[in-house]
C-alpha cells in the first residue's frame, strides 16, 4: 500500500480551515448557499490546474476537473462535496491531530470521545486521528473525501508510467442542504460509473438507498365564530393531526431499521381554517414506495371526508434507489471488492438509509454510482473523528479503481 499519509494530514486540515458550513435557509436565494465554499473550490481548482487537469468552474459552482487517460477502459467518475452541515456549529474549525494510544479522548473543550462508544476507535491505535476542539465539528464529511481525491489524482498526474483512462473529478456545493445536484452539469458528464467517496467506516461500500418522496397535504376546513361553531366548524389543525396519528407507529424511522421503509410527519403549519404538513416516505423497495405514496393519498382522503374537510396531496420524489441502476452494471461494485481484496481492505456492501448525490447522477445518467467510505466517524457532531490509516486506505482504493486492476 502506498502511503499517503502525511499529504493526507497536511491537506485535510488546510481544507477545514475553509469555513464551508452550508445554509438550508439560503436554498433557492443563494447558490452555493454560503460563500465559503466559492473559496474551497476556487482552491481545488488552482490545485487540479496546478496538477496539469482542465478544469470548469461555472455558475451553478460545480467544479470539474479532467484527467486525461493514457490507457483504455471507459471514463471514471470521482467525487465529493465541499460543504458541511450546520447540525452542530461546522465554521472556525481548529482541527487536533493525536497521536492515538488508546482510550478516551479528551478534546480541548471538555468533550469526551468514548472508546466504549467508538469500537472503531480500537483499529488505530498507534496511528494519527483528528478531531475538531470540540467546539465545532471536524468536517470530514466530506472533506476527507475532497482530501482522498486530491490525493489519488495528484500521484497519477505525477506518474505517467501508470496506464489509466480518462477520469472526471467532481467537487459540489451544498450536499447537505440537498441543493448541491439542482445545477449539475450532467450535460458534459463522460463518465461511465461515478463513485462518491462520502461514506464513513473503513470498508464500507453503499450501492443501495432509499427511494425517497415529500407528500405535501394541504386541507381546507369551515370558519366560524366559536360560540356558533357546533355542527359547521371544521377544523384544519384536527385534521392534520388525526392524519398524522393514523400513519402506522411502527412504520415510522424512530421504530425501523434495515430494509424497513417508514412514513414520517415532520413539519405542520397551520390555524383552525387551513393548514399544510409534510410527511417524508422512505422504502428501499420500489413496489413497497409507491404502495406507502398511494396508503398515504387514500388515507389523507378519508380522514378529510370523515371531518367534512377538504384535502389535497403533493407528491415530490427526492431520489431512487440506486441499487436497480448498479445491478444493471454491476462491474463497477465488482471492481471495487477486486482492488480491496488486493489491497487487504476488508470492504463491505452496506445499504443507507438515506440518500447520496450518486443516487441523483445514477437515476438521471443511468450510470453506477457507489459510495465509498472516508474514514470519518460521528459525523454531523462535535465528537466527530477521522482516521488517516483509513483514509489511505481509500487513495490507494480510488488509484487501484483507475489503474483497472
Ligand atoms: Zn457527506
Amino acid at each position: 500500500m502506498k502511503d499517503f499519509k502525511e499529504e493526507l494530514l497536511n491537506n485535510f486540515i488546510f481544507y477545514t480551515t475553509f469555513d464551508t458550513m452550508s445554509n438550508p435557509a439560503m436554498v433557492g436565494k443563494s447558490r452555493p448557499t454560503t460563500e465559503g465554499q466559492k473559496t474551497l473550490l476556487k482552491e481545488l481548482e488552482k490545485e487540479l490546474r496546478e496538477m496539469g487537469l482542465e478544469t470548469t468552474l461555472g455558475e451553478e459552482w460545480v467544479l470539474r476537473g479532467f484527467l486525461k487517460g493514457n490507457g483504455k477502459g471507459k471514463c471514471l467518475g470521482f467525487m465529493a462535496h465541499v460543504d458541511t452541515a450546520d447540525d452542530v456549529m461546522g465554521d472556525n474549525v481548529k482541527a487536533q491531530v493525536l497521536d492515538y494510544e488508546g482510550g478516551d479522548i479528551t478534546l480541548p473543550s471538555g468533550l469526551v470521545i468514548k472508546a466504549e462508544d467508538n469500537p472503531e476507535l480500537s483499529k488505530y491505535v498507534g496511528t494519527k486521528i483528528v478531531t475538531s476542539d470540540g467546539t465545532t465539528l471536524l468536517g470530514s464529511d466530506d472533506k476527507a473525501g475532497v482530501a482522498i481525491i486530491m490525493s489519488a489524482i495528484k500521484y497519477l498526474s505525477t506518474h505517467p508510467e501508470i496506464s489509466h483512462p480518462d477520469i472526471e473529478v467532481y467537487f459540489t456545493p451544498d450536499e447537505e442542504t440537498g441543493a448541491g445536484m439542482d445545477g449539475f452539469p450532467y450535460e458534459s458528464m463522460k463518465c461511465s460509473v461515478c463513485y462518491t467517496i462520502d461514506g464513513s467506516r473503513e470498508g464500507e461500500v453503499e450501492a443501495e438507498c432509499f427511494n425517497a418522496a415529500t407528500v405535501t397535504v394541504r386541507v381546507r376546513g369551515v370558519s366560524i365564530h366559536l360560540g356558533s361553531a357546533r355542527g359547521v366548524m371544521v377544523n384544519a389543525l384536527t385534521i392534520l393531526s388525526q392524519i398524522a396519528s393514523t400513519l402506522p407507529q411502527a412504520e415510522s424511522p424512530e421504530a425501523t431499521d434495515g430494509r424497513y421503509g417508514y412514513y414520517c410527519p415532520l413539519e405542520v403549519r397551520s390555524t383552525g381554517t387551513e393548514g399544510e404538513m409534510q410527511i417524508f416516505i422512505r422504502d428501499h423497495d420500489e413496489e413497497m414506495f409507491n404502495f406507502r405514496i398511494e396508503a398515504v393519498k387514500k388515507l389523507v382522503d378519508a380522514i378529510a371526508f370523515i371531518y367534512k374537510g377538504r384535502a389535497d396531496v403533493d407528491v415530490h420524489v427526492s431520489y431512487h434507489n440506486m441499487a436497480n441502476v448498479n445491478k444493471n452494471d454491476p462491474s463497477a461494485l465488482d471492481a471495487v471488492f477486486k482492488v480491496a481484496k488486493e489491497l487487504g481492505i476488508d470492504c463491505r456492501a452496506e445499504i443507507i438509509r438515506g440518500g447520496t448525490d450518486g443516487a441523483r447522477i445514477a437515476e438521471r445518467m443511468k450510470i453506477s454510482s457507489p459510495n465509498l467510505f472516508t474514514g470519518g466517524h460521528n459525523l454531523h457532531s462535535l465528537s466527530e473523528w477521522v482516521s488517516i490509516e483509513a483514509m489511505n486506505k481509500a487513495v490507494n482504493l480510488v488509484i487501484g479503481l483507475a489503474e483497472g486492476r
